[in-house]
């Protein structure tokens, strides 16, 4: 069986132990969720590479329609999410999507949005972003009322807490943050725990409240360094450092502070691989020695998040031009390829009557995969988009046109 430790470490532990009796056994199908267990223990540690060639393994021993399979894809694709390579993501979270709908199991789908409004998050679409996570939400009040004690609901409450902050709503983020605050205490759920102060940081911080921001920080980077969560213990570093850049930029403390603090947290960054972070530490420490008048350092810094920014080729499939920089609209087709959503409708409207032709892949798609339910209500004039008969999962068509 999957398993939840607080711990990575006991997990890394428990699963080689689950793999050794899957062995003895000759279990194909324990084999391969020791791997998926494995797979998510190196995750939570950072080790993003072991992750994935674990999830490989486990791929290799079990039958492509399975929960665990199911499962070793929603792992994938948050690997990928830390690595920002976002369009091996998407597809990941789309083959764990497709499985959890064919099995209806519902935990899984409701991950899959979690997972989806966190990429669209990271690629600054706030509204699509939030649309997934209330998805998530929903999924997690309709399951059983014991559920709502369950980790997934409290990831639900969190994501929609981050969401709906980064859309400026800060005092309904703060209620559903603080209720998975609540939920991860009385669960004893250390790691739900440890996000939950960490983005209750970052709602401090929207709302100016440095030094509440700091302290929430503090403590999150404490309870991820306990557990030795390393992910989290990254995601609260940046939080700490994000509040002693508004500190420095407003000369409330000097550049000693940050310098050291930010140095430290790109070393982290770069032994995880976290792309995206080694990108906004590098040009935060770019301004630092900027101020230091240390003209070399601050090059090689631009220098260097210029060159991840390159190497991340998030350019759009359509115009070229880049997104995830800056709030923008995103869609997807479905061969997972990302598109500016004006792009995207453009392609779509262009060929009406045809199957539209991917301009990065070729790939055709008759659907846009990341068209929303309530598509009418946007700005764009209604096209009517043809459900993909390519589908062989008939049953669910209405579901996946939203993913
Ligand atoms: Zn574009
Ligand atoms: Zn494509």
């Amino acid at each position: 069986m999957t398993f939840e430790f607080a711990i990575p470490r006991d997990a890394l532990e428990y699963s080689h132990r689950q793999l050794y009796i899957s062995e003895e056994l000759d279990s194909p199908s324990l084999r391969a969720e020791s791997y998926l267990n494995l797979a998510k223990a190196h995750l939570r540690l950072g080790e993003l590479e072991r992750a994935l060639n674990f999830a490989r393994h486990s791929l290799y021993n079990k039958c492509e329609l399975c929960a665990t399979a199911g499962h070793v894809h929603l792992t994938v694709g948050s690997v990928y999410l830390e690595l920002a390579g976002f369009n091996k993501a998407l597809d990941s979270f789309q083959q764990a999507h497709r499985i959890a709908l064919a099995l209806r199991d519902t935990a899984l789908e409701l991950q899959v949005y979690v997972g989806l409004s966190e990429l669209f998050s990271r690629l600054q679409d706030a509204e699509k972003s939030a649309r997934y996570a209330s998805k998530a939400y929903d999924l997690s009040r309709s399951l059983q009322l014991n559920d709502l004690n369950s980790r997934h609901h409290r990831a639900a409450l969190l994501q929609m807490a981050s969401a709906l902050r980064k859309q400026g709503e800060l005092g309904d983020a703060h209620d559903y943050c603080s209720e998975a605050t609540r939920l991860a205490l009385i669960c004893g759920d250390q790691a739900s725990y440890a996000r939950s102060i960490r983005i209750m940081g970052d709602i401090y911080r929207n709302k100016s409240d440095i030094n509440k921001a700091f302290r929430q920080y503090e403590a999150a980077m404490g309870s991820a360094a306990a557990m030795g969560d390393r992910v989290i213990q990254m995601e609260s570093m940046d939080g700490a450092a994000r509040c002693l850049e508004a500190l420095r930029i407003q000369h409330k403390i000097c550049n000693c502070r940050p310098l050291e603090f930010n140095t430290r947290l790109l070393e982290v960054a770069k032994s995880i691989g976290a792309k995206l972070l080694m990108r906004a530490v590098g040009l935060r420490l770019s301004g630092i020695y900027h101020s230091l008048g240390d003209e070399n350092n601050k090059l090689h810094h631009e220098q260097l998040a210029l060159k991840i920014q390159n190497d991340l080729a998030l350019n759009c499939a359509a115009c070229r031009s880049p997104y995830g920089l800056e709030d923008d609209s995103l869609e997807a087709l479905s061969c997972s390829h990302i598109l500016h959503a004006r792009c995207a409708y453009e392609l779509v409207r262009r060929n009406k009557k045809k199957k539209c032709p991917c301009p990065e892949c070729d790939r055709t798609s008759s659907r846009l995969y990341l068209n929303c339910n309530d598509y009418n209500s946007m700005q764009y004039s209604p096209v009517q988009l043809s459900i993909c008969s390519s589908d062989s999962h008939g049953t669910s068509h209405q579901a996946t046109s939203s993913v």
